[in-house]
């Protein structure tokens, strides 16, 4: 079947030629005797005509309807000069059918492809897979894949490898709930999906990786304040070797290569990206990500910088206990670490984060290396001697033997694609998101499960 297929995208180079295509009827018009169908497959959309002289051409023609699936048989002619359309790439050609063959049918659907009229978003999530085949939202799926293709080729050139780390595995504070998985095998026991594979990425070092990344889908059971995704993906990596100034001039490449290459429309407005101190951003704009834009008006403008010198800790605003701002593997500033024991709220750490237009787009920080510092740094959170065996004790084993200084970086990748599709959230560059309070419209989820399979894993539902 494929073998004689032609894609639409290419029938522009078919000019006189007989092809078939295989798509979705798109928008059927009827003038007067000819009838116009626009055709669609995921590479296009092309103007066909069917004429009266090919009767059963015609007369299948006339029962089309939107979205139904058909393959066509025809010649691929230039349209007389007046009726060239410019506006799109196939704008100056048109098939002129000769052959016609339903292959499925399509109920009406409950919105137009066709158009870009304004949809409910609920009915819109629900119905995802009729919402992606609208081009606003192909469009933002290839600019994600083609944002993707770029990090992932721009890494593994400069020698990083991607590596997979586990989805089920053990707590790792950033301070987010975590999202648990009850075991089977092992009843009242519960594996955690991963905020973030920190602790894994930092094993890799352990494990003389040297530079790894991956594009890696993160979880966080957040109360679901503003834009934000039960499950986000991030482009993570991490390397050996390298302080601070290495990370960040490596990934401010990255950044820079890539938005010359894909994006030439749009304007970095400083290069190299401006640094700024944690304490100078909050005293000047009152927040740790300023909109540093000239002209907000301007979808090109693209205002990155770096927010450094971070503190180390923060005092939580509900029970006033000291956390990590980052997490708590975070390297504080060599000289600061005399600071741990009383003053730990002056200590500053190496960490970064990438701003853009008002948005943090990842942050990163050198990590401790040693197994004492690390030691202490949980006891400065107030971590008792059991609770860092028991939560950390596998990597402060990892540390005794021969780690090497890293650190890496993490970009929250939705929210870069968001802002370079130039929507207004996060929902609109990912294929399948949930909603705000972290329903999926779709398949419906989460939703209840059989009385057995609870059975099976020890559980019993307190009734509500
Ligand atoms: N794991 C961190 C995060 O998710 C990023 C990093 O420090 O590399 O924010």
């Amino acid at each position: 079947m494929l073998k004689e297929r032609s894609l639409i995208g290419k029938t522009p180079e078919n000019i006189g030629k007989k092809v078939k295509l295989y798509g979705w009827v798109h928008i059927r018009r009827d003038h007067g005797k000819l009838i116009f169908i626009d055709l669609r497959d995921a590479t296009g959309i092309i103007q066909t005509v069917f004429i009266p002289s090919n009767k059963e051409a015609h007369e299948v023609a006339s029962t089309l309807r939107s979205e139904w699936i058909v393959e066509f048989e025809g010649q691929i002619n230039e349209r007389p000069e007046k009726l060239k359309n410019d506006a799109i790439p196939t704008g100056g050609i048109e098939m002129l059918v000769e052959k016609v063959t339903v292959l499925n049918e399509s109920k009406t659907t409950p919105f137009e492809i066709s158009t870009e009229t304004e949809v409910g978003e609920e009915t819109r999530l629900k119905y995802r897979y009729l919402d992606l085949r609208r081009e606003k939202m192909k469009k933002n799926i290839r600019l994600r894949h083609n944002v993707t293709k770029f990090f992932r080729d721009w890494f593994s050139n400069d020698g990083f490898l991607e590596i997979e780390t586990p989805m089920m595995t053990k707590g790792t504070p950033e301070g987010s709930r975590e999202f648990i998985i009850p075991s089977r095998l092992h009843n009242g026991k519960f594996y955690v999906l991963p905020q973030s594979p920190q602790q894994f990425k930092q094993l890799l070092m352990v494990a003389g990786m040297e530079k790894y990344f991956q594009v890696a889908r993160c979880f966080r059971d957040e109360d679901q304040r503003g834009d934000r995704q039960p499950e986000f993906t991030q482009i993570d990596l991490e390397m050996s070797f390298g302080d601070e100034g290495d990370v960040m001039d490596l990934i401010e490449k990255s950044v820079i290569d890539m938005t010359t290459k894909l994006f030439p429309d749009k304007k970095i407005q400083k290069n190299p990206f401006p640094k700024i101190s944690h304490k100078e951003s909050m005293e000047k704009y009152g927040n740790d990500k300023p909109d540093l834009r000239e002209n907000k008006e301007d979808p090109n403008e693209l205002a990155f910088a770096w927010v450094v010198d971070f503190p180390m800790f923060e005092y939580s605003e509900t029970d006033k206990k000291l956390g990590a701002s980052h997490h708590p593997f975070t390297h504080p500033k060599d000289e600061d670490i005399g600071l741990l024991d009383k003053e730990p709220e002056k200590v500053k750490a190496k960490a970064y984060d990438l701003i853009l237009n008002g948005y943090e787009i990842g942050g990163g920080s050198i990590r401790i290396h040693k197994a004492d510092l690390q030691n202490k740094v949980f006891q400065t959170l107030g971590l008792s001697e059991k609770d860092i065996q028991e939560r950390f004790g596998h990597i402060l084993e990892a540390f005794s033997y021969g780690t090497p200084p890293h650190g890496g970086f993490a970009f929250g990748f939705d929210r870069l694609i968001m802002i370079l599709a130039g929507e207004p959230n996060i929902r609109e560059v990912i294929p399948f998101p949930k909603t705000g309070d972290a329903k999926d419209l779709m398949m419906n989820a989460p939703s209840e499960v059989p009385e057995e399979q609870l059975k099976e894993l020890g559980i019993q539902l307190k009734k509500q």
